[in-house]
């Protein structure tokens, strides 16, 4: 029997909106001026920083902005060496470059997609000062390996915690575990505000230097004109910060509707043999921001299954390519882990409006194109 494509679109991400939302962005746009401009984001910084349980919050325009933040306050510079998954989106590296530290990019672990511990030990020389991490698309990594290289060789640990929130590492939020985390609000997000970021740790010095650089330089907000270094304009509005403050305090259900659309997806997937669903390690718990699998065939290529998924109007999407292969960047390991990924990896819809009919539909037409 053929299959008709979908009316619905089968979105890739995309946001739960109730009238929490509504009623705290009309708030805001009503009552977020004068004396009360900045009152939503410092109540999403205390929701967030309670909700992953570290002791300060800064918001920001975008995840990017945190992250180049939390390189700077590491104090990375030129002549360092900063060890990097090659596996993420280039947010991941661009900021490390923006410092003038150079990303060495090293290969994932098979099994999340996570950048690999032994990968990180084999490329440490003596430039290295830190090691950024991703989540990879929510699926947390091997923190206990990855903090005990970090204390050995006394290196920072950034954690790009951008589409994790809401991850779990044996128990622990991630974002909250190393020297700065950082998540995303972006709207493919699974907390969305548009765009936003938090950058988010416990050391009160860094805190510090990550307010001043995110506000031109100035010591607080509320400061005046007088700028005591070269900061950035990295701040996040009240209005999307009540947007994301409503977002953030459904967090929980976000998850569990998350994982309700990778559940379906793994009954339905995990025995069939050209597919490889990724999976969350025992003890941890994945907030599968994006599902992700691997396609072991070479009957159908990756970029075609993608393209004809898209006839049926299912928004899938290819894995990332590996960022040390962009122009600006150098290879230094081969990573067949991140090139195999590359070629073979993507990621299934799982927008928050799917229902168990729009996934079965995904599952259908998959298998029936492989
Ligand atoms: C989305 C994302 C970012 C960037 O977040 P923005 O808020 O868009 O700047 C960085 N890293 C990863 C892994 C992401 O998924």
């Amino acid at each position: 029997m053929k299959i008709k494509p979908s009316h619905k679109r089968i979105s890739f991400a995309g946001p739960s909106i109730t009238n929490r939302e509504v009623k705290y962005v009309v708030d805001a746009v009503k009552n977020g001026w004068y004396k009360t401009f900045d009152k939503d984001i410092k109540k999403l910084e205390k929701t967030v920083a309670k909700y992953v349980g570290v002791k300060y919050a800064l918001a920001g325009f975008c995840a990017t902005h945190s992250m180049h933040l939390a390189c700077l306050v590491c104090g990375f510079k030129k002549g360092d060496e900063v060890i990097c998954t090659d596996f993420s989106w280039a947010a991941t590296a661009h900021v490390i470059a923006y410092t003038g530290a150079i990303p060495v990019f090293v290969d994932v672990d098979p099994d999340t997609w996570c950048i690999s511990p032994e990968a990180i030990e084999k490329a440490i020389t003596s430039k290295t000062k830190g090691i950024m991490i991703v989540h990879s698309f929510g699926i947390p990594c091997d923190m206990d390996a990855i903090m005990k290289i970090a204390r050995k060789y006394k290196l920072k640990v950034i954690e790009d915690a951008a589409p994790a929130l809401g991850s779990l590492y044996k128990g622990k939020k991630v974002g909250g575990i190393g020297d700065v985390g950082c998540i995303s609000f972006h709207g493919a997000k699974i907390a969305v505000g548009g765009e936003g970021g938090m950058f988010l740790t416990n050391n009160k010095e860094y805190y510090k230097k990550a307010i001043l650089l995110s506000n031109m330089g100035r010591t607080d907000r509320k400061a005046t004109f007088w700028c005591d270094t070269m900061g950035y304009e990295y701040q996040m509005a009240n209005v999307t910060a009540a947007l994301i403050t409503a977002q953030v305090e459904r967090i929980e259900e976000l998850v569990a509707n998350k994982r309700r659309i990778y559940n379906q997806y793994y009954k339905k997937l995990k025995d069939i043999k050209e597919l490889k669903l990724l999976k969350e390690k025992k003890g941890d718990r994945a907030n599968y921001c994006y599902p992700a699998v691997l396609l072991k065939t070479d009957k159908i290529k990756r970029d075609d299954l993608v393209k004809k998924l898209e006839k049926f109007g299912i928004h899938a999407r290819n894995a990332f390519p590996r960022m040390s292969l962009f122009p600006m960047y150098k290879v230094r390991f081969k990573n067949p882990v991140a090139t195999q990924v590359m070629k073979y990896g993507f990621n299934l819809p799982a927008a928050a409006n799917l229902d168990e009919k729009d996934v079965d539909f995904v599952c259908d037409v998959l298998l029936r194109l492989i």
